[in-house]
């Protein structure tokens, strides 16, 4: 008999390992398989994003990865005579954690791996390659290779999270599509800088652009372009190699502790499923690093499928609703892609003279105050939203709010101050917002019984707490949830485990709600053909 999971996960890259880590917290056994004999060693993502960060915390990882990044940090661009001509620099984002964070993806795997070691719901398997499957239509069996010992492995849905040379993505038929952007670029890391500027610094360049991004634990990393006809060997002799890190501070003798050449592509699967089958991460989509968004959208898929394959397998909602994985995260995933090549112009200019139109043009926004904050904010980061998926738009304030990430200020509770979603808690969630939320609370009970929900009140920043608060009680201090709310006096939110809206209801549109949930619910019941 084959060994039994709810879900293999193919591949302990940062997406493998966060998707087993959100499984095993809603109480589904996950086995998560490794080919190579431990976590990665190479250097890759220096960046993490206030998203991922929001979804290592859902994952109660925040505080174990927190000890190897370096928070909140931004950036400069400099022309080809070393003018800056632009800055980012960003303060605390709006969904509660900085938004850019230096980090090296090495440590915050191997703290993710350590972590799920003493996760009764989860088995981590290095050593261990996934060399075929079977997509039965009730279950998968899948064909692992332990050095060179075959075993079966029987689950009810896998995830492909490996890689991009995935063998999952070729086994389910499905096609990498996209641009044909392909750049090659020399990746150093160092120890012990001897440079103590903290900012990345981009040097736009056309002769050679470069970047530098300060990381953890006095670590820095160079990513420096080659041209056509330089190769590999050439640049990563140790002589050469020197030499370009010294065109970019104080680092020539520095120890270096990583080279690797890496060809950027910007690609996308043109299908994530078939049947019981599905693809996050690299295996779906390769994303040059100049957004620094390749593991941060990874992290973005394990958010979004963890729960849906949680909340089927546990009954709660039909299987129709793994449909809208693909539906919502493809088409985000690609706006990111196309977000990266732009950055990637800034970095690395084909044109000269379009080069220099750019600078002039960031330099003078600088003089014009929503401008300057558009760019030095990160304003131009494409926000977290889905045109499609599992939310209702049914009336004005959920055309506003529903497929977007609702914010996580910090609230007061009681005398403490605290993160939103560690008050929420894991799972669905409903916000009643208003000065008085027992009366909100009274009508979607059968709702947030049927989807496990919590049901919190949320008071509005210039209302104390009352005597008999109704429980658990929160006051948004910050005015963060109004704001996002339009300013409204009172109104209820439906929030997923990933902390997307799914619904929301003005205090008039409330006789309807429980309706118009039980509609949205009824549009996943059907099971899904594989
Ligand atoms: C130079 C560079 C800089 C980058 N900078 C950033 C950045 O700043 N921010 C950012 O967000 N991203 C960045 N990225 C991208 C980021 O590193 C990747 O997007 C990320 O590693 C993808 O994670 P993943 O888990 O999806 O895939 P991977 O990290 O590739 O992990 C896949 C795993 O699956 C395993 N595997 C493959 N096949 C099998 C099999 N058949 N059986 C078992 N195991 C298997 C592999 O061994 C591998 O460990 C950068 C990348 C590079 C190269």
């Amino acid at each position: 008999m084959p060994e039994t999971f709810d879900v293999l996960v193919v591949g302990a890259g940062p997406t493998g390992l966060t998707l087993a880590h959100l499984l095993a917290q809603a109480d589904v056994k996950v086995l998560l398989i490794e080919q190579n004999a431990s976590t990665v060693g190479e250097p890759r993502a220096v960046s993490i994003d206030d998203e991922s960060m929001r979804v290592l915390q859902a994952a109660g990882l925040a505080d174990a990865a927190l000890a190897d990044i370096a928070p909140a940090y931004g950036s400069e661009y400099l022309g080809p005579d070393g003018a800056r001509f632009a800055i980012v620099s960003p303060s605390q984002g709006e969904f509660g954690w900085p938004k850019r964070s230096a980090f090296r993806q090495p440590l915050l795997e191997r703290t993710l791996a350590d972590a799920l070691k003493n996760n009764r719901n989860a088995a981590l398997r290095f050593g261990t390659r996934c060399v075929d499957h079977r997509d039965l239509g009730d279950r998968v069996i899948a064909i692992l290779d332990r050095d060179g010992e075959r075993s079966e492995v029987e689950c009810a849905f896998l995830v492909g999270a490996d890689g991009g040379r995935s063998r999952t993505r070729k086994a389910i038929g499905a096609e990498l599509t996209g641009s044909s952007f392909e750049e090659k670029w020399l990746i150093a890391d160092i120890v012990d800088t001897r440079d103590p500027y903290r900012e990345t610094q981009v040097f736009s360049d056309p002769r050679r652009p470069a970047i530098t991004l300060p990381g953890p634990h006095r670590t820095r990393r160079f990513e420096i372009r080659l041209w056509p006809g330089e190769t590999e060997e050439q640049v990563t002799a140790e002589p050469r190699a020197r030499d370009l890190i010294a065109r970019y501070g104080g680092d020539a003798d520095a120890e270096i502790e990583r080279l690797r050449v890496y060809t950027f592509q910007a690609r996308i699967a043109d299908r994530w499923r078939n049947g019981r089958v599905f693809l996050a991460g690299d295996a779906a989509h390769l994303t040059p690093p100049f957004a620094g968004q390749g593991m941060n959208a990874g992290l973005r898929d394990a958010a979004n499928l963890a729960w849906k394959l949680a909340a089927v397998l546990k009954g709660r909602l039909g299987s129709g609703l793994l449909d809208s994985y693909q539906t919502e995260r493809k088409d985000h995933a690609w706006i990111m892609i196309r977000f990266a090549i732009r950055m990637g112009y800034l970095v690395s200019p084909g044109n000269r003279f379009v080069a220099a139109i750019t600078r002039s043009a960031l330099r003078a926004s600088r003089l014009i105050p929503p401008l300057r904050d558009w760019l030095v904010q990160m304003r131009f980061k494409p926000k977290p939203r889905f045109a499609k998926g599992f939310f209702v738009t049914a009336g004005d304030l959920s055309a506003r709010l529903c497929g977007r990430m609702f914010p996580q200020p910090m609230v007061e509770r009681g005398q403490s101050t605290l993160r939103l979603d560690d008050v929420l808690g894991p799972g669905f969630a409903f916000l009643c917002y208003g000065r008085d939320p027992g009366l909100l609370a009274a009508g979607f009970g059968g709702v947030a019984d049927r989807l496990g929900a919590s049901v919190t009140g949320c008071l509005p920043r210039n209302f104390a707490f009352p005597a008999s608060p109704f429980e658990p009680l929160i006051r948004d201090s910050t005015g963060a949830i109004g704001r996002f709310m339009g300013d409204r006096d009172a109104a209820v939110i439906l929030l997923r485990p990933d902390r997307y809206v799914a619904a929301a209801f003005e205090e008039s549109e409330l006789p309807q709600a429980g309706d118009v949930m039980s509609r949205l619910i009824e549009t996943v019941r059907e099971r899904v053909a594989p």
